[in-house]
């Protein structure tokens, strides 16, 4: 788990809890005028932020590239394409997640009906991390959007130019009465915090994710929790390592290894430990040539603080490939650890970046155990021909999301709920589950007056009601 610290304030704003204040009151305001309920608004918000993605491409693209070293091609695979697959999603199946789903009666309630809707929260807050700096601030504002919500938006202030570029385009787009970017570091947030929300969407570490959790308690406050944690890659012999190295590699070094769901660790069962090696080495080859440093789709670290994290765990395992690093430009290598201690630094927290120990066990067994005995993870991966190894890991370990044979999509499948478990974390969104969570869903019940059935349930009860309304229960 990362343990940032950090108090200082971001350099132009005076956003103090006056502010914050305000800001929340004008948004509950909008939300008290109806105008954000309505399926008309919800749709045009959504529209607008398609075209706030498409129409801005270049924008967005220079500002993750200023922040992450990020290619064209990755941000628009990992970020804005996925963006507008996730709005095209929501609005094609809007109205129906939006109709009123009947629900059946007990005969002892005859006649009757009874169904249920779905309630915008009010206002939300949403905070955001560095690591993908528009997929994780717009793709829970598509949902908050989506189920009628007003929006207090807090993009990452360690990704300053996508932090920049959200706050200046998107009132330009959306409904600037119904969603606020609020830029900022601890104290602008700390002063959002303290203000009464009706729901908190967070993604970043557990650390802070403490910090929101005890500030949405002082209002009770229902919060999602969108944390990290170590998430093994699992491999049994039998299947292909040089697909499986391929795979592998792609999920762990996009973003230079600064992916919550990206494989942490190898977990290798059995003479897969040694014979992955040489396809692990091959794979970075393949992709970022012979020196990553050159590649243009390579990224760098998001930070000094995290640089120097990261180099520190360098030593905890025999070097299979990389290990190079340059803090002026604050690049490290794609590096594969081996021989690695489970006890050991690289195995104790989150890694999030480039550095991929593999640790070895003899058997499924000894890998489930492995597995059980840490964190739940946000998600495990596997690598193996085995039916019933499928079937052992699916039912014999919990974590936010399993994957077989490719790391990382899972949250690309828009019909899937992403989210994590224990300490990876709490709630789901993507599609009609971001729409769950946003929403109240209230049960209603429509009953006539006439005939009035109940009379059997009221009081005083005779042994004649009595017969009766055992028989019916
Ligand atoms: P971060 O430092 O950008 O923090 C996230 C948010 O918390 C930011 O908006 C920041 O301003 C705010 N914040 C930071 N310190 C605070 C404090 N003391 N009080 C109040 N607010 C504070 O991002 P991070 O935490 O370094 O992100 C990396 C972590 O996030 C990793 O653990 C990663 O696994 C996890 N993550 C999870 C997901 C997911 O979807 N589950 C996605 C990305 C990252």
């Amino acid at each position: 788990m990362n343990t940032d610290t950090r108090t200082d304030s971001h350099p132009e704003s005076a956003f103090t809890a006056d502010r914050a204040a305000e800001t929340v009151t004008r948004l509950r305001a909008t939300f008290d005028t109806g105008r954000t309920k309505t399926l008309a608004w919800r749709k045009e918000q959504l529209q607008a932020l398609r075209r706030f993605l498409t129409e801005r491409q270049d924008v967005i693209e220079e500002a993750l590239h200023a922040d992450l070293g990020k290619s064209g091609t990755e941000s628009y695979v990992m970020e804005i394409g996925f963006l507008v697959k996730e709005i095209d999603h929501t609005l094609s199946h809007l109205d129906r997640w939006l109709r009123p789903r009947k629900v059946s009666v007990p005969m002892t309630l005859a006649p009757a009906r009874a169904w249920t809707v779905r309630d915008p929260l009010g206002t939300v807050l949403i905070m955001s991390p560095w690591n993908y700096p528009v997929n994780l601030a717009l793709a829970p504002l598509i949902g908050a959007l989506a189920a009628g919500n007003c929006v207090v938006l807090k993009p990452s202030e360690l990704a300053p130019a996508t932090s920049a570029a959200l706050t200046l385009w998107l009132p330009r787009y959306l409904d600037p009465q119904a969603v606020a970017v609020v830029e900022g570091a601890v104290p602008e947030t700390t002063a959002l915090l303290e203000q009464r929300f009706d729901h908190i969407f967070y993604t970043g570490n557990g650390v802070v994710g403490r910090i929101v959790m005890a500030a949405a308690a002082r209002h009770l406050t229902p919060v999602t929790l969108e944390l990290g944690g170590k998430s093994p890659a699992v491999i049994e012999p039998g299947t292909d390592l040089a697909t499986a190295a391929r795979r592998i590699v792609w999920g762990k070094f996009t973003n230079a290894g600064q992916t919550c769901v990206a494989p942490d660790y190898v977990l290798a069962i059995g003479e897969t430990g040694a014979a992955i090696e040489p396809h692990l080495t091959e794979a970075i080859r393949e992709m970022y040539g012979a020196d990553p440093a050159r590649s243009e789709d390579y990224g760098r670290i998001i930070s000094d603080r995290q640089f120097d994290r990261l180099t520190g765990l360098l030593a905890d395992g025999r070097t299979v490939t990389g290990g190079d690093h340059d803090r002026a430009t604050r690049y490290i290598a794609p590096t594969v650890l081996a021989d690695v201690d489970p006890d050991s630094g690289v195995m104790r927290d989150e890694i999030f970046g480039p550095v991929l120990p593999i640790v070895r066990v003899p058997d499924l067994d000894a890998a489930i155990s492995f597995i059980n005995e840490r964190d739940k993870p946000l998600a495990l991966y596997a690598f193996t021909a085995s039916k019933l190894s499928k079937r052992r890991l699916t039912s014999e370990t919990s974590s936010g999301g399993l994957a077989f044979g490719v790391p990382t999509v899972q949250l690309a499948v828009p019909g899937l709920p992403f989210g994590g478990v224990g300490e990876s974390g709490m709630g789901r969104y993507h599609g009609s589950y971001s729409l769950d969570t946003f929403s109240h869903i209230k049960s209603v019940v429509d009953k006539p007056l006439k005939p009035d059935t109940l009379r059997v349930i009221y009081p005083p009860y005779t042994s004649r009601k009595d017969r009766v309304l055992r028989r019916m229960m």
